[in-house]
């Protein structure tokens, strides 16, 4: 992707440091991109099965361009290397025992008198949304019009849900270290603490070049209490509306707000319940990519849940939240992101958990 300030890069530079500025290669060297080689990180488990095709835990690959695949600057020999080589979204997999308190208290909750009517009846929140666009040399610049469409995107995407997102600001910082912020990282802490605008009542969006391969990252609700200067969505600058195919219409942003309401992969669990811990989402034995035919990858009933935006296929095969879904995240908000403006008589005793992370 060419970000319009890479041309007026060399005016920024004369403007704003006293140390030599970063150059285009030093802030390529910093990108976790271009450190990694490809094909060498045996982040997931690449295998080719009978007949040549190539599969991925188990599962064929398919749907994805056999072409010779560029993301990121760097060229793969299609996008199955590129899958291969990363993990995609960087939101971990909570503990067990977290998954396991989360759930309780999703339970108390929804057994507290008029609670499910709450958030099956006239639910709305507007969230405001930060971004914070971390360049390097002016490197990772994004456009008023990008960020605009990320927002359409967004909205679109959660229009059924009762939850709507408002621009509240866009904050542009020049940082050589922070643009290659790693997930968990000193960087990563160091710029949400610099940048972030008060984390209960917003949405940061932190858009800088994190390496391993991945779009992005997102905290989730219940470690708002413990670890409020962490809460936020991060996303790679390329992974943006008008970035790099086929990551490139807004979904990657979707799919991270998605986590940070609550949300889990749907693949998450593998075929074992209770997966993502919402009914109307099928198992499925892992992850799917590019954009995959109708399978059903599990023995548990139901097709895999292909065009979910918590799954990992292209952004244009992306198009849907199950109502499932949709009532899981206004539950969430409702118990541990109370200061959205969700006023509620349910979430104020619970929405702080110290003991959940
Ligand atoms: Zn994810």
């Amino acid at each position: 992707m060419r970000f319009p300030c890479m041309l007026c890069a060399p005016f920024l530079l004369l403007a704003c440091s006293t140390k030599p500025p970063p150059t285009s290669e030093s802030c390529t060297a910093q990108s976790g991109l271009s450190r990694m080689a490809p094909m060498t990180v045996e982040a997931w488990e690449f295998e080719v099965g009978p007949g040549g095709q190539p599969t991925l835990q188990g599962l064929p690959i398919v749907g994805m361009d056999a072409a010779p695949f560029r993301f990121g600057g760097i060229e793969y020999p299609g996008q199955w290397a590129f899958v291969a080589a990363g993990r995609r979204c960087g939101t971990p997999s909570p503990p067990a025992a977290v998954m396991r308190q989360v759930e309780r208290e999703m339970r108390a909750f929804r057994a507290a008198p008029g609670a499910e009517a709450f958030v099956a009846e006239g639910f709305a929140v507007v969230v405001p949304v930060w971004f914070h666009i971390i360049t390097c040399g002016g490197q990772g610049d994004v456009s008023a019009a990008v960020i605009q469409e990320q927002m359409r995107v967004l909205n679109a995407a959660f229009g059924d849900t009762g939850v709507s997102f408002s621009l509240a600001g866009v904050n542009r910082r020049e940082n050589g270290s922070w643009y290659g912020m790693g997930y968990g990282s000193r960087e990563e802490r160091e710029a949400k603490a610099a940048l972030g605008k008060d984390p209960r009542r917003n949405l940061n969006v932190y858009i800088a070049n994190p390496p391993g391969n991945l779009l992005g990252w997102a905290t989730f609700p219940w470690n708002l209490s413990a670890d409020p200067a962490r809460d936020g969505v991060v996303l790679l600058n390329s992974a943006l509306p008008g970035g790099s195919a086929p990551y490139n219409l807004g979904a990657t942003g979707v799919h991270e707000v998605g986590h940070w309401l609550g949300l889990y992969h749907t693949f998450e669990g593998g075929c074992s319940e209770p997966n993502d811990e919402v009914e109307d989402t099928p198992p499925e034995a892992g992850p799917r990519h590019g954009c995959p035919g109708q399978t059903d990858s599990c023995p548990l009933p139901g097709e895999d849940n292909i065009e979910n935006y918590m799954s990992y296929v292209n952004d244009a095969c992306m198009n849907l939240f199950t109502p499932g879904q949709v009532i899981r995240l206004r539950r969430m908000i409702t118990l541990f992101r109370t200061d959205l403006g969700a006023a509620n008589r349910f979430g104020a005793s619970r929405a702080y958990l110290p003991s959940v992370r």
